[in-house]
């Protein structure tokens, strides 16, 4: 059961591609019931849509390239505009340029943001974990190529298929990589000087690095009311 007796909770998640953003988020937006928004599991569902909006960011996703800010600041703010994020939001995926953190700042109340978390892990371990990865189409959990589902490629959890992300191809993870060390790492800074950011060690078991992420944020965290 979630945490809810407290403020709202409004957390980013960063870290490089492969990470283990999206199986943390997933963790953390269950301990304290709040939504968690990926950027990148919305554009997979309208790609698996088919909407005209889902061919166009396919072929940016494919090529392993940044959709544009004001595309991104639509789709962002009409989610965090839902009822429920009344209680609190997690973020992955999204601010990732300069321009979406401006943009994050104005969607947000003044000291909304509770904090955010800083997953890291060196690139040569993410080259390694992405090409391992694979991922249920219907509800977005992330599998390695030894788990059971991955071999059967049949979600434990729903029952829908699992497949490698188009966008896994060697070339598209080299460019995020790429493009995440230009524009998304640097705003890492920008949240530490706010005094919101909280960096973890992300190599090794998902449980150890859950733990560690929750004793880092623990000092950030809401009294309860
Ligand atoms: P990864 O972290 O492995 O790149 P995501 O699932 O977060 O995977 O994103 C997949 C793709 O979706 C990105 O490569 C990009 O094309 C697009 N995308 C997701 N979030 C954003 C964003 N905040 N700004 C622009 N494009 C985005």
């Amino acid at each position: 059961m979630g945490e809810t007796n407290h403020g709202p909770v409004r957390l980013i998640v960063f870290g490089r591609q492969g990470a283990g953003k999206g199986t943390q988020a997933a963790r953390l937006s269950e301990r304290f019931g709040i939504p968690h928004i990926s950027t990148g599991d919305m554009l997979r569902e309208a790609v698996r849509e088919g909407t005209d909006f889902g061919k166009q960011a396919k072929e940016y996703m494919d090529a392993g390239q940044l959709l544009p800010d004001d595309v991104m600041l639509g789709l962002v703010s009409e989610r965090l505009a839902r009822p429920d994020t009344e209680r609190g939001w997690l973020l992955d995926g999204f601010p990732r340029t300069a321009g979406q953190a401006a943009d994050l700042q104005r969607l947000v109340p003044e000291g909304g943001i509770t904090a955010a978390i800083n997953l890291e892990v060196p690139e040569d371990v993410v080259v390694e974990r992405i090409s391992s990865r694979r991922v249920c189409t219907e509800c977005g959990t992330i599998y390695s190529t030894n788990d059971e589902s991955a071999r059967s490629g049949t979600c434990e959890k729903c029952g829908g298929e699992v497949v490698q992300r188009d966008d896994d191809t060697e070339e598209a993870v080299r460019e995020r990589l790429a493009t995440y060390n230009e524009q998304t790492a640097p705003l890492l800074d920008h949240f530490d000087a706010q005094g919101l950011l909280a960096t973890v060690d992300g190599v090794g078991d998902p449980d150890d690095v859950a733990s560690r992420v929750n004793v880092a944020l623990d000092p950030s965290l809401p009294h309860p009311q």
